[in-house]
């Protein structure tokens, strides 16, 4: 079985521009790179936003040498970037924007949450890319929530919804430059699951919502998260509660992580690039 290296509860949150209340449940922030190829996942809500004219969230901002994926719950949220694409990420779907060589784009409520107002609960996980991918392209895969296959799990314990890599025979629908699985789970109450991911692959549990028990010995109320050991085989999940996990395995890319604000890159001399590149520019129009 896989061991458990580290794990830690949601600290209090803060607020991304005036749109997304989040709890960073992990982040490279701190010169870590022990979640390789995952750097940052930040939880948002589950928040209750009154009706207003006014769409909340962030403005023109840039992004470089890494990918974010935005998962969301529930809400709307709406995305316009500089390569010219753009549309709305409802429940169930999942956007995948790859800024690699460098992307400028803006993440507000779209205009109906907005005027409607309603819960809003989501994701964004941002996603490291190897050296040789960071001068790629930017790119953007729209996913939607029809696109995803749900797989159910044995003994009626619940489902999982393969965004990415494979699970149960199902491949998911994202594209992406290193193996990874990211696996949006649902177990329900009382019931015990084993999962196998890949040996060699860092492994991240992620409990957004519900009561868990890792491994048969370790506790886990959402919001939480434990890092498992690259090896060992498999862990199981006993549902305490009805609980809704992401579940992350990935190969990691053991380069240097040097990170300033929206950029990740191997070195201080490619941040320092990277922000002339920005005020230059080279980032494009949005
Ligand atoms: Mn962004």
């Amino acid at each position: 079985m896989r061991k458990v290296l580290s794990s830690a509860t949601a600290p209090s949150g803060h607020w991304v521009g005036d749109g997304f209340p989040v709890r960073s449940l992990f982040s490279h922030m701190g010169g870590s790179n022990d979640y390789t190829p995952f750097l940052m996942l930040d939880y948002a809500g589950p928040e209750e936003f009154g009706p207003t004219a006014k769409p909340r969230g962030v403005g023109v901002h840039p992004h470089k040498g890494f990918e974010t994926v935005t998962i969301v719950y529930q809400g709307e949220v709406e995305h316009g970037d500089s390569t010219g694409r753009g549309g709305v990420i409802r429940p169930g779907d999942v956007q995948w924007m790859t800024a690699a060589n460098g992307i400028l784009h803006k993440e507000f409520h779209s205009e109906d949450f907005t005027r409607k107002g309603g819960t809003l609960e989501m994701v964004q996980l941002w996603v490291n890319l190897p050296a040789a991918d960071k001068s790629a392209e930017p790119g953007y895969q729209a996913i939607t929530d029809a696109d995803i296959p749900s797989v159910d799990l044995p003994d009626d314990a619940g489902r999982v919804r393969v965004i990415a890599g494979s699970y149960g025979g199902s491949d998911g629908p994202a594209r992406t430059f290193t193996p990874m699985d990211v696996w949006d789970t649902r177990l329900k109450a009382g019931k015990t699951v084993h999962f196998s991911p890949e040996e060699g692959h860092n492994v991240i549990v992620v409990v957004l919502d519900g009561k868990v028990t890792l491994n048969g010995d370790l506790c886990l109320e959402g919001a939480a998260q434990a890092r498992l050991s690259r090896d060992g085989g498999g862990f199981t999940v006993e549902a305490e509660t009805d609980a809704k996990l992401l579940i992350l395995a990935g190969a990691p890319i053991d380069e240097p992580v040097v990170a300033y604000g929206p950029f990740v890159m191997n070195s201080e001399a490619e941040i320092r690039q990277a922000i002339t590149d920005f005020n230059s520019g080279r980032f494009g129009q949005l």
